[in-house]
């Protein structure tokens, strides 16, 4: 008998706060996207803006969740390939995810459903798909099918969205435009371990969030404001079958879980789905292929931890991440 085990997702990235007397928050914990999530605003007006922010990001799950009947999503994979009308927000978020994909170097796939469901990721109950099955799903994985014309999504015949790998991130870009519009300048938003900053704290020190070993404990802290950080790692997610580790994230070239020598890979940049994309992406991509990435994009910076337990940073963060004891000295910092 096999023993099929999938854990929860554990918050990755933890915010570390009350070093400092701080004036209090205005906090809104809920639950979302299949994770709990807490936004905490400061200042005059926060409460209302925070529960403001929850709204935005239930909308966007409500219409972008691929396991809700009633959602666009789901429309969608059940179109049979016939044209749907998508509402201006679904049609936003899709067409930056397509981006996505298309600057991933083939990491990304936002079309990926069919396998992701085929390993069980979305239920309780983990299996391991044989080879025939994964080749013939394989066939119904190509982002570069699916059409968007204005509003208008058509989705070949048997392929569908998945778009788990992107959704908080875009999620916590709408909640801190909200944030901000109704006037709130510091902000904190804990989307299932995607962390995004607006602003900095109140008393104008940057927001401190540490960045978890995957082995238990911390890699060390990092300084931000106005910043998303978001982690993907296959110890996120995963279950365990005669001895092996199956996670959650796919290499969409074997529609099998994307070995690629990284443990853990660690977005920051200023926008949250461009980060939540990036951290998948590095994860599949590997090491060098993710630096090659980011001397080439330039508009994100990355904390990388490989199997061999190194920990790599690219130069703009070197400054911003504090490393614990532990890690000291098994940091190299990469410059462009
Ligand atoms: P993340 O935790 O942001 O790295 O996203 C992982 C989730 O995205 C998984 O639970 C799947 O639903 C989906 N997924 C897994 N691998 C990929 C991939 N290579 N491209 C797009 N989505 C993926
Ligand atoms: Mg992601």
């Amino acid at each position: 008998m096999k023993l099929v085990r999938i854990l929860a997702p554990l918050l990755s990235l933890t915010l570390l706060t009350a070093c400092r007397s701080q004036p209090e928050a205005h906090s809104v914990q809920f639950f979302a996207m299949d994770t709990v999530m807490t936004v905490s605003a400061w200042g005059g007006g926060g409460q209302e803006a925070a529960e403001q922010a929850r709204d935005v990001v239930d909308r966007l799950d409500a219409l972008l969740s691929v396991t809700d009947e009633t959602s666009e999503l789901y429309a969608a994979n059940h179109s049979g390939g016939r044209p749907v009308s998508l509402s201006p927000e679904t049609a936003q978020v899709l067409e930056q995810a397509l981006d996505l994909c298309r600057d991933s170097r083939g990491a990304l796939d936002i079309t990926l459903y069919p396998v992701v469901k085929a390993w069980g990721f979305t239920t309780d109950s983990c299996t391991v798909p044989d080879d025939a099955a994964l080749i013939e799903l394989l066939e119904r994985v190509d982002w570069t099918r699916v059409s968007l014309e204005e509003d208008v999504l058509t989705l070949p015949a048997g392929m569908e969205l998945d778009l788990g790998a992107v959704a908080k991130g875009f999620a916590a870009d709408r909640a801190a435009e909200s944030l901000r519009a109704a006037g709130v300048s510091s902000a904190l938003l804990d989307l299932g371990g995607n962390i995004q900053a607006v602003g900095s704290r109140p008393d104008g020190s940057p927001w401190r969030v540490a960045v978890q070993d995957p082995d238990g404990g911390w890699l060390g802290v990092l300084e931000v404001a106005d910043q998303a950080v978001v982690t993907s790692g296959g110890y996120q997610r995963y279950f365990e079958d005669d001895g092996e580790r199956y996670w959650h994230i796919l290499d969409p070239a074997t529609g099998r879980p994307a070995r690629s020598g990284l443990t853990s890979a660690t977005a920051v940049g200023p926008g949250g789905a461009v980060c939540d994309g990036l951290s998948t992406t590095l994860f599949v991509l590997g090491l060098e292929e993710s630096v090659d990435l980011w001397r080439q994009q330039g508009d994100f910076e990355f904390l990388l931890l490989t199997e061999e337990g190194e920990l790599y940073l690219s130069s703009g963060l070197a400054d911003a991440f504090t490393p614990e004891a532990a890690w000291e000295g098994r940091v190299t910092v990469v410059e462009p």
